[in-house]
């Protein structure tokens, strides 16, 4: 097999800035912003207000348990100072629960490790940690774990791949943690292999990170699970490549990978599980990559959830230039952001911040049918005609040329000579289609 899928390409990878820097930790923060939105689905309903006192890892936002939601907890303890909308990456205000850090760092008694045998547990009680533990996916989409194991039960999955790849340019966090915290992430894995009734797993890891393939080999000896490196190409994490390049199976047209038996899970979402289990945390804590041109001193850190952009860059030594964007995510499929006040949520993975250097815009974009943007989809799209009929509002040409299944990776614009706004056409065409 060629463990690798069609398209592609090969960006400046850029990680050589964090890749052997150790986890810092943020000093604690004197105030964390929560949404209550931070995952697919419906956004959870405040269980505290104004003036309560909230301890570390209580739980601040619930949902029902019909709906498709995850719940909140409090990363500091402390005072609520409000139940407001605020700043959240998405670009919108979102109802949020501000908390002032008492620095007590008091732990709510819903912490509690699990103390029996956890090979006894069942896959309904795994599926209720991890929904009481509001894990989330971490790689990226922020999909509600414990729904993910649900559907994957009932679509009798067979194939479990855990994605250690992290492909976008400049992200090292996932690689630090499986070299500084492979034991987690392996006893995560075993979790979900229970609960998913599999006796194997695979954890696909790109081959420009050799020491973390070290350190999950050595790590998950006699478990049932296996270590492959990958080529390294982008997006090579994306589910429906990554399941092509191991399985050679192909997700068809508006089909999900579980629906052809195959259920993808991020390194660190698998080491959220063992957290919870371990020690009683659910997720309020994460590891994000900060870095880019415009960032003086480059760092992977361990930052309580709702921390500000403002905070976390302060910790790296603020900018050696007025930075000219800053990214919450890769490059490649992160989101601008227009502002600092935002805070950091369950799926920042990265903060990146660039310099004007690092921009170049085409005055008059104009396709010369090249046809390379073809050649770079990963998901045999043809982003040229998508974009002119895009471009013309002939949404159904749109999907009639399959655009609702663009993974938005990017590759056709970071292809093109004629610097069209390929992958900004799709996202909009995508918007249009009703659902
Ligand atoms: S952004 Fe969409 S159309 Fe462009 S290369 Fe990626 S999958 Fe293909
Ligand atoms: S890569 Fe750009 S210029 Fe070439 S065919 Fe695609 S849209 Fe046109």
């Amino acid at each position: 097999m060629a463990f690798s899928f069609r398209g592609g390409i090969h960006p400046p990878y850029n990680k050589d800035r964090t890749f052997a820097k150790d986890i810092e930790k943020l000093p604690e923060p004197e105030e964390v912003v929560i949404p209550l939105q931070q995952h697919i689905g419906a956004p959870c309903t405040p269980v505290v207000s104004a003036g309560d006192k909230v301890d570390y890892g209580q739980k601040i936002g619930d949902c029902d348990l019909s709906s498709l939601s995850c719940p909140v907890h409090a990363s500091v303890s402390g005072t609520v100072t409000a139940v407001e909308p605020r700043w959240h990456p998405n670009g919108t205000k979102v109802l949020s629960v501000i908390i002032k850090n008492d620095f007590e760092d008091r732990l709510s008694p819903e912490c509690v490790p699990f103390e029996g045998n956890t090979e006894d547990l069942t896959p309904e009680e795994i599926i209720r940690i991890a929904r009481e533990a509001g894990i989330v996916g971490m790689g990226g989409a922020a999909f509600p774990l414990y729904a993910k194991l649900k559907t994957a039960i009932e679509k009798k999955v067979d194939v479990l791949i855990i994605n250690g790849c992290e492909c976008e340019p400049f992200i090292t966090c996932d690689h630090r943690a499986m070299i500084e915290y492979p034991r987690p992430i392996v006893n995560g894995i075993r979790l979900i292999m229970q609960c998913l009734g599999l006796k194997d797993a695979i954890i696909a890891i790109e081959d420009n990170k050799p020491d973390a393939v070290d350190a999950m080999t050595l790590t998950t000896e006699n478990t049932g699970i296996t270590v492959q490196a990958l080529p390294t190409k982008y997006p090579q994490g994306g589910e429906k490549q990554l399941i092509k390049a191991l399985t050679g199976r192909e997700i068809p047209p508006g089909k999900l990978p579980m629906d052809m038996g195959c259920a993808v899970f991020n390194v660190d979402t698998c080491a959220s599980l063992d957290r919870k289990l371990s020690r009683g945390l659910p997720l309020v804590r994460r590891v994000v990559t900060v870095s880019g041109e415009a960032v003086v001193n480059p760092k992977n850190v361990l930052v309580p959830i709702g921390t500000s952009y403002t905070d976390l860059f302060r910790f790296c030594d603020g900018f050696s230039t007025a930075p000219y964007k800053i990214i919450n995510g890769g490059p490649m499929m992160g989101s601008a952001q227009h502002t600092l006040d935002a805070p950091v949520i369950k799926n920042t993975s990265a903060l990146l911040a660039f310099s004007g250097e690092e921009e170049s815009f085409a005055e008059n974009p104009a396709c010369i049918r090249c046809g390379r943007c073809v050649s770079a989809c990963p998901m045999r799209l043809m982003p040229n005609y998508i974009y002119m009929y895009a471009q013309k509002g002939d949404f159904e040409q749109c999907m009639a040329l399959n655009v609702q299944d663009c993974i938005e990776c990017g590759c056709c614009s970071y292809s093109c000579p004629g610097r069209l706004y390929l992958v900004q056409a799709m996202r909009m065409a995508k918007s249009r289609i009703p659902r």
